[in-house]
């Protein structure tokens, strides 16, 4: 009795010694705030994470801001107020949460940043596909098909850190073309919320500015590369004109297949949000999880996971029946 008690203490002193004082090590309290479950991939995200916490003990709060700021502010401040240990944020704005994430520290609760970093604020880790060569992977690909020629720009969420990186990697590629005259830049825009119908009206707008000139586009997700698609596709120009994307998202799988977008980047969805639910659980229970990379996100160099990405074209599209992303008939029915 007396050597149980002298335990309880001493492990009661040791989680307030670690900081971590209403920490559940055993069974972690996870919140995970995601930007927009409206998009394919969170979806997967968010069940591959659930799935795996709960493998490792613990248990998980899912919450959508269905791209408001403001919302997900709400949403996190929620999360800290039901005692989470440990939040794992998708951040729509990645710059607007220093507030909440300092409450959410002041309670001693780790914060994770899931594919998109948050800038400016104290958070534990980054975890994500190196977005730079995700970039590099777009660009090169259609380089390879459009070596010469009139280039469009097509970027993602100026909300987001993860647009500049992709654009950063993209720019690697196409700048020494540039400098060359090979390519021209005709024109380059960020899509609001990466959103597919903003993609389609700027592409239709700068179609007409370059009287169709194009001959390709630099799309950064699937998203926007299907709303750019369908703008070609009303000017007789898909397939044509190649576009790019990311996501391995069914319909762009789809339209790769078909010919009318030249590739995607899939990024295995399962191993970033299985490898995030280990990252979490470890947090929480102060164990020492394995980095390897540092990202600065203005406030501090962040401690980082860095996934590698796979470009896929029509040649390895199996890879992702391989990898039981799809099954055949997912990639061949309408
Ligand atoms: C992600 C992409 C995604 C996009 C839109 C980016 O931050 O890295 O995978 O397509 O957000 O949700």
């Amino acid at each position: 009795m007396k050597t149980i008690l002298k335990a309880t203490i001493l492990s009661t002193l040791l989680t307030i010694a670690s900081g971590a004082a209403h920490a559940d090590a055993k069974n972690p309290k996870i919140g995970f705030s995601i930007d927009d479950l409206r998009v394919e991939r969170w979806v997967r995200d968010r069940d591959f994470f659930s799935a795996a916490a709960e493998k490792l003990g613990a248990k998980v709060f899912v919450q959508s801001a269905d791209a408001s700021e403001q919302r997900q502010i709400a949403q996190i401040e929620n999360l800290i107020s039901r005692g989470v240990d440990v939040l794992v944020i998708v951040p729509y704005n990645a710059t607007v949460l220093n507030n909440a994430i300092r409450e959410a520290k002041k309670s001693n609760i780790k914060v994770i940043s899931y594919d998109r970093l948050i800038l400016n604020a104290d958070i534990d880790a980054y975890i994500s596909f190196d977005n730079a060569k995700v970039g590099e992977m777009q660009a090169e690909s259609l380089v390879q098909l459009k070596p010469k020629g009139n280039y469009y720009l097509l970027g993602g969420a100026p909300t987001d850190n993860n647009a500049k990186m992709l654009r950063e990697g993209q720019l690697k590629i196409l700048q020494p073309l540039i400098d060359k005259g090979d390519i021209k830049v005709v024109g380059k825009q960020w899509v609001k919320d990466w959103s597919a119908s903003e993609a389609m009206s700027i592409i239709e707008n700068a179609l007409t500015a370059n009287n169709n000139k194009i001959d390709a586009i630099v799309a950064s997700n699937d998203g926007t590369a299907g709303g750019a698609i369908q703008a070609l596709a009303s000017q007789k120009l898909s397939g044509k004109v190649v576009v790019s994307g990311q996501d391995a998202d069914l319909a762009a799988v789809k339209r790769v297949i078909a010919g009318t977008q030249a590739m995607t980047v899939y990024k295995p969805l399962k191993l970033i949000a299985t490898e995030a639910a280990k990252l979490a659980v470890q947090l929480v229970r102060n164990e020492k999880p394995v980095y390897n990379s540092q990202y600065d996100n203005g406030f501090k160099k962040v401690n980082t996971i860095l996934l590698k990405p796979n470009p896929l074209t029509k040649a390895n599209v199996n890879t992702l029946v391989d990898d039981g992303f799809y099954t055949k008939a997912q990639l061949s029915g309408n």
